[in-house]
């Protein structure tokens, strides 16, 4: 059985195709550039193995339904492609940021859901429309397979009033849904499983803190294998210092900005999301680079990374405290997977919680997910990689065998 896995951008495509028996992938790529004046697609067949193969085109890709048929016409390439034809995938896994409160799970899509979707763009504004091209494009192309929305905010559903509430006016929730949703959710979903398996109990008894630490960076805490509280909120601004986003302010800031500097709302928008973060205070994103900066004494990227560290540390600490009792802390994504300063900063003097991570392991580079605290630590820390296209195949083989 093979899954078509899409994730829909305003301006691309990044797809899988997964083979669920083995759970390999066959083929992965990204079309983007879709628009502009030349477009570009890469693809990698079998990545990872000896048979790795890789092809780029270059051409112009007017619209999501030209660079859907591109990547077909790859994938179904009678040398170099993986499938014989369209025929051979059996589901379509997509993508979705917002599903609001309509939904708690991943869905099968049908035109209600398509009309969910859209009466969720006004939280997700960039985002849904997005996704909503590659479902239109997918349904046309693909009409007889079966198609699953898998959403950003659906772990999240299971957080109580008290988690999701913002201290507005109620109205401003039960007119405008104005509320906590989170996201990052089938990465936070995935890698608690994984971390359940490894904690050899039922993810349902786990009570587990998961740390999602890429370009965007979020924590959950989860109960019994629910989501209790996470850190990113109506938008995927809130919690914590992430790459480009600030992460928690004072909203009163917005004003201040107006007042003081005479900025406009879409200007001080864009500084939230685009320019602060680890790049606001070092002028640098990448881990990689902070740390170089850090060994050479640039003292704004030590800064940065001790306010990344730090405000992480805070929410772990927040998180322990709702959660009572812990099994685990998992790490995950490009810098919870990679950076073992990061970890160690992050639960530094966390000790008197339970909290022993054991400094060899963490320092162990390795890909494989992995257990890096003490023998005796009352709460275990984990290093765990996620995958969000094999998280959402899994999903849609759940939605699809009923
Ligand atoms: P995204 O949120 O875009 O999916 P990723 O999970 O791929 O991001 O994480 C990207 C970030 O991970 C990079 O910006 C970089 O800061 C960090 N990163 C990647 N590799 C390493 C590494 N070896 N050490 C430290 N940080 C790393």
């Amino acid at each position: 059985m093979k899954f078509f896995i899409i994730n829909s951008g305003s301006s691309s495509i990044k797809y899988q195709v997964i083979e669920m028996e083995t759970e390999s992938v066959l083929a992965t790529g990204l079309v983007e550039r879709i628009g502009e004046e030349v477009g570009r697609l890469k693809n990698t067949c079998f990545p990872g193995t000896p048979d790795e193969r890789e092809s780029v085109i270059e051409q112009p890709i007017p619209d999501h339904y030209s660079g859907m048929m591109l990547v077909i016409a790859v994938l179904t390439d009678k040398d170099k492609g993986v499938i014989g034809d369209t025929s051979e995938i059996s589901a379509i896994g997509h993508r979705v940021v917002h599903g609001g409160e309509d939904f708690h799970a991943s869905t099968r899509i049908t035109p209600e859901v398509i009309e969910a979707v859209k009466h969720n763009i006004p939280l997700a504004p960039l985002h849904n429309p997005a996704n909503l091209d590659g479902i239109r494009v997918a349904m046309e192309i693909f009409a007889q397979v079966p198609q699953v929305a898998v959403f950003d905010t659906a772990f999240h559903q299971t957080m109580p009033p008290r988690a999701f509430m913002y201290a507005l006016p109620s109205s401003l929730y039960e007119q405008d849904r104005v509320r906590r949703y989170g996201f990052h959710g089938t990465s936070h979903r995935f890698v608690a499983g994984e971390c359940a398996r490894m904690l050899g109990k039922p993810l349902a008894e786990c009570n587990l803190i998961t740390v999602h630490l890429g370009n965007g960076c979020s924590m959950t805490a989860i109960e019994n294998g629910r989501s209790i509280d996470t850190s990113l909120g109506m938008t995927p601004l809130e919690g914590l210092v992430m790459g480009t986003r600030s992460g928690d302010v004072d909203p009163a800031l917005h004003l201040f900005l107006k007042q003081n500097k005479g900025m406009e709302l879409e200007a001080i928008d864009a500084l939230l999301n685009k320019e602060s973060g680890l790049k606001g205070l070092c002028g640098m994103n990448d881990m990689r680079d902070i740390h170089k900066a850090v060994e050479a004494g640039d003292a704004r990227a030590a800064m940065a990374l001790d306010v990344q560290t730090y405000r992480n540390r805070k929410y772990i600490g927040a998180y322990m405290a709702v959660l009572g009792r812990v099994d685990g802390i998992v790490f995950t994504a490009g810098i919870g997977e990679n950076d073992a300063i990061v970890r160690a900063e992050s639960l530094k003097g966390l000790e008197f919680l339970g909290v022993r991570l054991d400094a060899a392991k963490n320092k162990q580079r390795a890909k494989e997910a992995r257990c890096i605290s003490l023998e005796d630590s009352p709460v275990r820390v984990f290093v765990i990689p996620t995958n969000e296209e094999l998280a959402i195949a899994r999903e849609v083989a759940n939605v699809v065998r009923g």
